[in-house]
Parts: structure tokens; sequence; C-alpha cells
């Protein structure tokens, strides 16, 4: 499968439910804003879990180097 014609990919917003870029572009993916990343973050932070480290594991259709 070849997508490269797809400038951006969109998917669902996990906090807000509303589209989000899911691209290097956007910091925040998959959340569409970072006030939907912190709101999330904020949920589940005593897990101790590192989000930023988790870059990667999803998509590897924009991990073009
Ligand atoms: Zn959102």
């Amino acid at each position: 499968m070849n997508d490269a014609t797809a400038p951006a990919r969109t998917v669902r917003c996990p906090q807000c439910g509303g589209p989000s870029v899911y691209a290097p572009s956007n910091a925040f993916r998959p959340f569409c804003s970072e006030r939907c990343k912190q709101i999330d973050l904020g949920s589940w932070a005593n897990e101790s879990f590192s989000l930023t480290e988790k870059e990667g594991q999803s998509d590897p259709g924009f991990e073009q180097s």
C-alpha cells in the first residue's frame, strides 16, 4: 500500500472526538491540540507513563526518513 498521496492523516482525537492531524507537524497527536493532550495526561498522570517516548508505535506511514 502506498498512500504517499495523502498529505496528512486525520484521526479522531481521543479526548474531544474531533479531527486531529496525525502527522509530525502535530506535536500533540493523536490529540488535536495541546489542550486535549494536557487533559488526557492529567487523567492518567499517576500511571507515570511517558507518552513522549512512545512516538512511532502507531503509524509507520509517516516515518519517512
Ligand atoms: Zn481534541
